[in-house]
């Protein structure tokens, strides 16, 4: 049977008079790749099922907490038992605490956690924090790093640099963006001369330390090192966004892969098991100036939500066992061959990055891509997403940006990876 999206274009179609675009995350609307969005109907293990009864190889996993696949059964029993005991209280649960010190004692880094909603909330909240107990105002983020959708980070930078922050959104303020610096990924000489011109006004340096929203790009070990002196010389709080990072470039996130211990560290998806959390923690004196403890206040009807929680302790459990990220990083290296082979075979320049079960695919000239500048100005994005249509077409469905990471799970077997690279290889031959 021929590849039909009817139902999806139909679905699009009546979702645009009442949602904006027709999609609840602009992400979504397959801007970056052009065409109509698919709308999912179930999903098992490694495979995401549309409206129209296409089945597609799914390595974006709802944007990365499906380490262990979709509708793991784990996951789903834990939330099965927890729902009949009543879904919110707004009042505390011991579930809380269990998630609490199981957070805790994977990210040795946080000493205390709180719990928010979403990974957006989670960044939004360090940064008051940080900003509250340094007595600060003003953040260093870097270009193309994202950090959810709160009006400090949405932010570019001016001109020239040191200039003041330019907001990339209309709605947020000049006076918020004013207190924002952004810097280049991976380019230590810039934050030099940043903080020896204005270190003692920067309350902190919020970093992916891996990227998951310029692609992927994974840091400079040298890099996160010179950031961490750095920030200890000038008093400034390290805070690790790691949000897509966090149990999935390791157990312990990126600050365990590259043995670079931040004050602070935002969690997200991943431990909610696909419901929807995000978390903040670090070191227990900036802690302790939250409220009700301290002066900075931050709060939620529904943070610790028993159901999330339920659903990211059997996740954190799961992901304990043995073996789990020698898989991740076996299958993600069989893929990325595969792909890099694949292109290699049809002459279409290619490379890939990888840290963990994150992947990034470029189709540039480029050997190595390690910045957003690089991303955007010397990868194809026309080829890019020429390929994604036709991988879709094949059953495989990718991040639909490319600017987007790839996401690999326990589910992916070693036959699922074959499949896709043999979708790979016609898909290319096109290209
Ligand atoms: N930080 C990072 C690194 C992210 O990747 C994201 C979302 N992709 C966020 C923050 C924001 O999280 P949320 O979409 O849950 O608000």
């Amino acid at each position: 049977m021929s590849y039909s999206t009817t139902k999806s274009q139909a679905l699009f179609e009546s979702a645009q008079l009442h949602i904006p675009g027709g999609v609840n995350s602009p992400v979504r609307a397959f801007k970056g790749v052009g065409g109509t969005p698919i709308f999912f109907d179930h999903a098992a293990g490694a495979y995401a099922y549309d409206v129209d009864d296409n089945r597609y190889v799914d390595y974006v996993g709802s944007w990365g907490p499906m380490i262990l696949g979709h509708s793991a059964p784990q996951i789903l029993d834990a939330i099965s038992a927890r729902m009949v005991m009543g879904l919110s209280f707004g009042a505390p649960t011991a579930i809380e605490s269990d998630m609490a010190s199981e957070v805790c004692k994977l990210i040795p880094s946080m000493a205390m956690v709180r719990m928010v909603n979403s990974g957006t909330e989670a960044t939004m909240s360090a940064i008051r924090l940080a900003r509250g107990y340094t007595g600060r105002d003003k953040l260093v983020k870097f270009e193309g790093c994202y950090h959810g959708h709160s009006d400090s980070l949405l932010v570019k930078a001016g001109s020239g640099m040191m200039t003041l922050g330019v907001p990339t959104s209309p709605g947020v303020p000049a006076s918020v963006a004013e207190h924002t610096i952004t810097l280049d990924y991976n380019n230590l000489d810039s934050v030099r001369e940043c903080f020896s011109r204005m270190g003692d006004q920067i309350a902190c340096v919020i970093i992916e330390p891996v990227a998951g929203n310029m692609n992927c790009i994974p840091p400079n070990k040298s890099f996160l090192q010179g950031l961490r002196e750095l920030c200890d010389v000038h008093g400034i709080v390290l805070i690790f966004d790691e949000v897509m990072s966090g149990f999935r470039v390791a157990l312990g996130g990126a600050q365990a892969y590259y043995d670079i211990v931040p004050d602070m560290t935002c969690l997200g998806k991943v431990i909610g098991g696909g419901l929807p959390v995000g978390a903040f923690g670090g070191k227990r004196a900036i802690m302790e100036c939250l409220s009700p403890l301290g002066p900075v206040y931050q709060a939620g009807t529904l943070s610790g939500n028993p159901l999330a929680m339920a659903a990211g302790l059997a996740m954190l459990k799961e992901i304990q066992r043995d073996g789990v990220y020698e898989q991740l990083n076996a299958r993600v290296d069989q893929l990325l061959e595969g792909f890099q082979a694949a292109a290699d075979q049809h002459g279409i320049p290619f490379t890939f990055n990888k840290a963990g079960s994150m992947f990034g695919l470029f189709f540039t000239e480029l050997d190595k891509v390690e910045n957003f500048r690089q991303v955007a100005d010397q990868c194809n994005a026309d080829r890019f997403g020429k390929f994604f249509h036709g991988m879709l077409e094949e059953g495989v469905y990718l991040a639909p940006s490319a600017f987007e990471a790839g996401f690999m799970s326990l589910a992916h077997t070693e036959a699922d990876i074959e499949f896709t690279i043999a979708a790979a290889d016609k898909v290319m031959a096109t290209l």
